[in-house]
C-alpha cells in the first residue's frame, strides 16, 4: 500500500480550535483502508478511531507512535511498518467533545453488555422501561437492551405490573471510552486503553 502524502491536516497547533475539525481525528477521504486504529492522546487518553491508513500516515510523519500493532505489514516510503492497531500522538492535542453520548442502539447495547437486562440473555432489541405508549421517553434513563422474548412479554406494561425489576437504574454513559461509540465496534485490543471490561455495566 503506497503512502504518498502526509495530509496538511495533521495536528500542528495543540489547543487551537482548528484541531476540532482538521485534527488527528479528521477522516481521510476516499481511501480503501485496511482497518481501524485507536488513536490515543499523548496522555494515553483515547481520542477517536481512525483508519489504519491515517494511523500509518501519522506514524510516518512522527506525529504518532505505534503502541500496539497487528501482524500485517505495510511498505511505505522505503520502510516496512507493522499496521498499528493502537497509536499515541507524540504531542498533546486538546479536543472538545459533545457533552452527552448520543443515544444509539449500539451504544445502549454496549452499556448493557450486549445482554438483556431482564433475563441476561442475548440482547436483540431496545426496550423502553416506561413504554412509549404510556409517556415513556426515548432517553438514556428509559432505554435498555432486551431480548426479543422479554420485549414481547413486557409489551406496553410497567415493570411493577409484571413483577420485574432492573439490575441497575439505566443512565447515560460517561467517560472517554464512550466517545468512541456509535460509530464502530470496539476492537478487543483497544479495551485496555478504553478502560472497558468485557461486559460493561454502567
Ligand atoms: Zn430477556
Amino acid at each position: 500500500m503506497p503512502i504518498t502524502a502526509v495530509p496538511s491536516s495533521a495536528p500542528s497547533r495543540p489547543g487551537s480550535r482548528r484541531d476540532a475539525h482538521t485534527g488527528p481525528c479528521a477522516p481521510v477521504p476516499a481511501v480503501a483502508t485496511t482497518g481501524a486504529t485507536l488513536l490515543l492522546n499523548a496522555t494515553y487518553e483515547p481520542l477517536c478511531v481512525v483508519s489504519s491508513r491515517r494511523a500509518i500516515v501519522l506514524v510516518l510523519a512522527a506525529k504518532a507512535e505505534a503502541v500496539d500493532v497487528t501482524d500485517d505489514e505495510v511498505h511505505a516510503e522505503r520502510v516496512t511498518l507493522a499496521v498499528p492497531i493502537v497509536v499515541r500522538l507524540t504531542r498533546y492535542v486538546r479536543v472538545p467533545y459533545p457533552v452527552q453520548v448520543p443515544l444509539s442502539r449500539r451504544a445502549v447495547f454496549t452499556r448493557d453488555g450486549q445482554t438483556c437486562v431482564y433475563c441476561g440473555g442475548s440482547a436483540t432489541s431496545i426496550d423502553h422501561v416506561i413504554p412509549r405508549s404510556r409517556g415513556g421517553t426515548h432517553t438514556w434513563d428509559n432505554v435498555v437492551a432486551a431480548c426479543r422474548r422479554c420485549n414481547h412479554a413486557k409489551a406496553d406494561r410497567y415493570l411493577a405490573e409484571l413483577g420485574w425489576s432492573l439490575p441497575r437504574p439505566p443512565g447515560a454513559p460517561s467517560g472517554a471510552a464512550w466517545r468512541l461509540l456509535g460509530h464502530r465496534t470496539v476492537d478487543p485490543r483497544w479495551r485496555e486503553w478504553l478502560g472497558m471490561p468485557e461486559s460493561v455495566s454502567a
